[in-house]
Parts: structure tokens; C-alpha cells; sequence
């Protein structure tokens, strides 16, 4: 036997060939091999900053404590430990959101909550916004989803809204602030959408991998929204919030009153959660509970304000220039059009070539994305400023 006599789901046919970040650090090896030059790297949006200390003390007398034999953990629970669903219970109730503890189900990023969470229904409609973070596209389509794409664009400063979607239920991704434009929904925007999904019965998923950066006017929740408990899951993640990335913890919030037909969906996500999830580690929970209390929190908002100061610097340069741009200040990506024309591909080889800067080109986030490319300012100051100097030094932007 040569071969397996099986076949691969249609879906995985569909997907690009590579995933766009593998593509980017494949080009950005070879360039630096033809020329053996040191680039300033702003594609993918990992954080330049550690772990808060507070985070980092907390993970030493956890792991203190597997070392011992009546202290150490075994399996923690599936759903994670009642002492950190409580510290986010805690934390949303002072953001003015009510949520319990039993609605909150701890995972291990949310780049799998997010993307596996659809496979839950049986084969629906599902709306995504381009341009988009690639995971929800590819999941849908791996998992052969029907799939409707709104359009960002120019006209709507890249925050479509349901007005042009044919009325019936569907899974809608939302991500606000966005990845990868940056850009926000404010209240009335989304209030539109929740609107919507309970007039045409669908979910929305709402991705708030940014809340932290969201400032004052923009909702760091989506249950600040009226009617959001009906129909909105919500997903957070303490990557960019608290800069685990390389630790990796994320929650889920299911609201009780969501119902798919008679269930709660919040049980039937549990009974899945506890056939195929072993839980985050111990040391971790302790981490991301460090990180949720009064001093935690004020030493992960020192390092956002950080990253925020380095995307408003380069959103201001852009706009002096009179470059099109969003983003840059409820979120560190910066969404900027290529000037003259030219494609978002072709500017990424530019910008590399030209000013040793790398950037994710647009076109990679969806065809809505073609002409722009996206800047991560998850970044220290000495390198968004050595990237403007380069930029400046260039005349890329002119
Ligand atoms: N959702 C969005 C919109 C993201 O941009 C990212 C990471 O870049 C994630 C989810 C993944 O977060 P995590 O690290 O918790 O898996």
C-alpha cells in the first residue's frame, strides 16, 4: 500500500497554500540571507514587552507549589479554577458588566476558542467581515461553511453593517478593535448589530482580543450593548492584554440566557469542552489571576499605554503624509493604504527592499484588504522610531 484509500474534507482544498504569517517569515528569511541585513520586524503582532512581574511572582509559588507533595495539582478542572473565573468575574463587574462565574469557561488562547467554536452548529450561514483575522476564514472553510463576506472598505472606515445581509440566521464573526484594521465599532455601531442578530436569530461571535486597548467611549465588553446576553458570545485573552502569548490563557463568555432552540448553549459548549479539553495549566491560572487584580492590572495598562503612544506616533506620521489610515488608537495595528496604487503585495517587497521594515501586506487578510497593509506597534519606542526614521529615510510613504 502506497497510499491511504480516504479522502480529505473538501474545505481543506479551499485553504491557501500556506498560512499568511508562515509566508511572511519565509520571505523575510530569504531576504535576510540574500542580504544578511537585520530588518525591523512589524508583521505579526507579538509582544516586545515580558510578563508583568506581578504575573511572573505568581508563577513561582505556583510552581512551588507542584513541587510539594500535599500542595501539588493533578488535572485542573475543564473549565478552568473558580479562583480565576471569580477574578474575571470580578474584573468585568467593575467595567459595570454582571456576568457569573459558571458562564465563564477558561481555554488556552483564543485563537482555538474562537476558531472551533462555530463547528458547534450544524452547517450555518456564517458572516465574516473582511478584511479579517485569517482564522475565521479558515476554519469556515475547512469545516465547509457557507460563507458571507462583508466588505470593509474606505467608505466605511472598515466597520460594515448589517444593513446590505439577506434577513436569516447566521454565525457572525465580529472582532472589535479589530484585527487587522484597527478600527472600532462605538456603541451605536454595534447596537446596530445586536440588533440584528436577535431580529434575524443569529449569534455573534465577538472577538475582544483588544479590549484592553479600547478607550473611554468604546466598550470593552459586548454585554455594555442591550440585548447582547440574547445572542452574543464574547472571547478574551490575556496574550495582548497581559503579554502571554508564550503562556497562553483565554476565556469564553457564555451568557445563561442564550438559547439554541430548547438548550442553553452554554451547557452544550461545556458537555464538548469536557470530552475534548484537559484544562490550562495551574501555574497559568495563578499568572492570568495576578494579572486581573487592582496592581496587576495597573502594571498591564502601564505596557498598553506604551504600545498605544508607539501606533499613535506612526498613525500621526501617516496622516501628516496623507495617507488613508485606521487603527493606531483603540488598537496598536495601524491599516494604511499603499500610496500611488500600488498593491499590497508589491508594497510589502517595497517597504522590505527599501526601508528593512516588515509589514503584513493587506491583500494576505482577505480580497478587501488588497491596497493596504497592516504596521503591529506591539512594539518599544526605540524600534517604532528607528521604523520612521527608515520610513522617513526611504520616502516609501511619498
Ligand atoms: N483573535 C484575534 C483577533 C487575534 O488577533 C488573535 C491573535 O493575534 C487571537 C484571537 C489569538 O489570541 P490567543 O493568543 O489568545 O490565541
Amino acid at each position: 500500500m502506497d497510499r491511504c484509500n480516504l479522502n480529505i474534507k473538501e474545505g481543506y482544498f479551499k485553504l491557501t497554500e500556506r498560512y499568511l504569517f508562515s509566508d511572511i517569515r519565509k520571505k523575510v528569511n530569504d531576504y535576510k540571507k540574500e542580504y544578511g541585513k537585520e530588518v525591523i520586524d512589524m508583521s505579526v503582532g507579538d509582544v516586545a514587552y515580558p510578563i508583568p512581574r506581578i504575573a511572573v511572582d505568581a508563577m513561582i509559588t505556583a510552581s512551588r507549589e507542584m513541587g510539594d507533595n500535599v500542595r501539588k495539582r493533578g488535572y485542573p478542572p475543564e473549565n478552568g479554577y473558580d479562583f480565576l473565573r471569580n477574578a474575571l468575574a470580578d474584573r468585568y463587574f467593575k467595567n459595570g458588566v454582571n456576568i457569573s462565574t459558571d458562564e465563564i469557561l477558561i481555554g488556552d488562547g483564543s485563537k482555538t476558542d474562537v476558531a472551533l467554536f462555530a463547528d458547534i452548529f450544524d452547517n450555518p450561514a456564517t458572516v465574516i467581515i473582511e478584511p479579517c483575522y485569517p482564522v475565521y476564514i479558515d476554519c469556515a472553510l475547512m469545516s465547509g461553511r457557507r460563507v458571507y463576506n462583508l466588505h470593509g472598505n474606505k467608505n466605511n472606515y472598515f466597520l460594515p453593517l448589517p444593513d446590505e445581509l439577506e434577513k436569516q440566521p447566521y454565525v457572525i464573526y465580529l472582532c472589535s478593535p479589530n484585527n487587522p484594521t484597527g478600527a472600532s465599532y462605538d456603541k451605536k455601531g454595534l447596537e446596530k448589530w445586536i440588533d440584528f442578530a436577535n431580529e434575524t436569530e443569529s449569534i455573534i461571535l465577538f472577538d475582544a482580543a483588544y479590549s484592553a486597548f479600547a478607550r473611554k467611549d468604546f466598550v470593552k465588553s459586548v454585554y455594555e450593548i442591550k440585548g447582547a446576553r440574547k445572542c452574543a458570545v464574547e472571547f478574551g485573552s490575556f496574550s495582548k492584554f497581559a503579554g502571554f502569548t508564550g503562556l497562553r490563557c483565554s476565556w469564553t463568555l457564555i451568557p445563561k440566557d442564550l438559547k439554541i432552540g430548547e438548550k442553553r448553549l452554554l451547557e452544550v459548549v461545556k458537555r464538548r469542552k469536557s470530552a475534548i479539553f484537559n484544562g490550562v495549566s495551574y501555574v497559568t491560572q495563578r499568572a492570568a489571576q495576578a494579572v486581573l487584580s487592582d496592581k496587576g492590572c495597573m502594571e498591564c495598562s502601564e505596557i498598553i499605554n506604551k504600545y498605544l503612544s508607539c501606533s499613535k506616533l506612526l498613525r500621526k506620521y501617516l496622516v501628516d503624509k496623507g495617507i488613508f489610515a485606521t487603527g493606531g488608537e483603540n488598537c496598536p495595528y495601524l491599516w494604511a493604504e499603499c500610496p500611488n496604487g500600488v498593491s499590497s503585495y508589491d508594497f510589502f517587497e517595497n517597504m522590505l527592499l527599501n526601508s528593512k521594515v516588515v509589514c503584513t501586506p493587506g491583500a494576505g487578510f482577505g480580497a478587501s484588504g488588497e491596497g493596504f497593509i497592516r504596521l503591529s506597534c506591539f512594539q518599544t519606542e526605540e524600534t517604532v522610531l528607528k521604523a520612521l526614521s527608515n520610513f522617513k529615510l526611504s520616502g516609501i510613504f511619498d
